[in-house]
């Protein structure tokens, strides 16, 4: 059955990704794969690329596109390669709709163009070493300080794609406690920038998959956000983290579904040399 889904940017689009796979990752593929992770450099290159900002506003550095379409194109290229890009997914799959959502004009104008270029790799965190589907039950802290103008994060994080790389997370924290009706209450999601004093990168965790990829613990000591990297209303952050949660099922979705079609291929290319 031929596909009508894609038309001719997209088809153009994953030329241009084939191209660039076979140039710049399938080469060096082996070295990413034994060090756990790509070289965060490389991050520059799907910048200058795109292809971080085709779902960006235009007044922001981007393509201004509404779609996940080019992300489709990209899972499959990928997969069809048998390589990944690091752990750059999150960047885009699952912290820009975080961005696009919740900042003000002037949290965007300083955060979305570093984003675009690949200067400003994000990731975001909710796990923590006692909590992962419950995420409710997340004990990392963040209290205003007297003078209301940051607020003190203590805490960790485990299981954070990109955490090596990351120039920015989304931190999930209790910014007051939860209430008899809902425990849900209470949680706030902070831009935190990654070079702030008392933040530290714990082990890369090493994993059957998605090897590439780099997956951190994370450490908070008293570290200090100031209230503009505040990320929408305080209190709120699990209704945004549910909210959001659609368009990270379609990208695990759409990658299975990537995976599973190069496997069929690649079963299919063994049996062809072999026979
Ligand atoms: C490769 C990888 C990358 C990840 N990247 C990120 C990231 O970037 N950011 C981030 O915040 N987290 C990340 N995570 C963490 C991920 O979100 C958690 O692993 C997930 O939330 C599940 O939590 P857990 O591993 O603690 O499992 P648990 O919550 O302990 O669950 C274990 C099992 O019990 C089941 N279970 C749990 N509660 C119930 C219940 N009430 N009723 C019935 N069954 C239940 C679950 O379905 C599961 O099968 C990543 C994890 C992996 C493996």
């Amino acid at each position: 059955m031929r596909r009508t889904v894609f038309n001719e940017d997209h088809e153009a689009f994953r030329e241009t990704i084939r191209a660039f796979i076979e140039a710049e990752v399938v080469p060096v593929y082996d070295e990413w794969f034994a060090a756990g992770q790509a070289p965060r450099d490389f991050y520059y290159k799907l910048g200058e690329l795109g292809i971080f900002g085709i779902n960006v506003p235009e007044e922001f550095g981007g393509a201004g596109l509404e779609t996940h379409k080019f992300e489709a194109v990209l899972y499959e290229e990928t997969a069809r390669a048998g390589v990944q890009f690091g752990g750059s997914g999150v960047h885009v799959l699952l912290a820009l709709p975080y961005i696009k959502m919740l900042a003000t004009d002037e949290q965007k104008k300083r955060y979305l163009p570093k984003f675009v270029t690949g200067e400003e790799m994000w990731a975001i965190a909710m796990t923590e070493p006692g909590t992962g589907s419950d995420l409710a039950g997340m004990k990392s802290t963040a209290r205003l300080s007297e003078d209301g103008t940051h607020y003190v994060l203590n805490g960790a994080k485990t299981f954070i794609t990109g955490g090596v790389h990351a120039d920015r997370v989304i931190v999930c924290a209790r910014t007051s406690a939860p209430t008899a009706e809902d425990r849900r209450h209470g949680i706030s999601l902070f831009a935190v920038d990654t070079k702030s004093e008392g933040y530290s990168v714990g082990r890369k965790l090493d994993k059957l998959g998605l090897k590439t990829s780099d997956t951190a613990e994370l450490a908070f000591v008293d570290v200090k956000v100031p209230v503009e990297d505040l990320l929408g209303e305080e209190n709120k952050g699990f209704y945004y983290l549910g909210h959001n949660l659609a368009s990270e099922r379609w990208g695990i979705a759409f990658g299975a579904y990537a995976q599973a079609k190069a496997a069929v291929r690649f079963a299919k290319q063994y049996v062809q040399e072999r026979t």
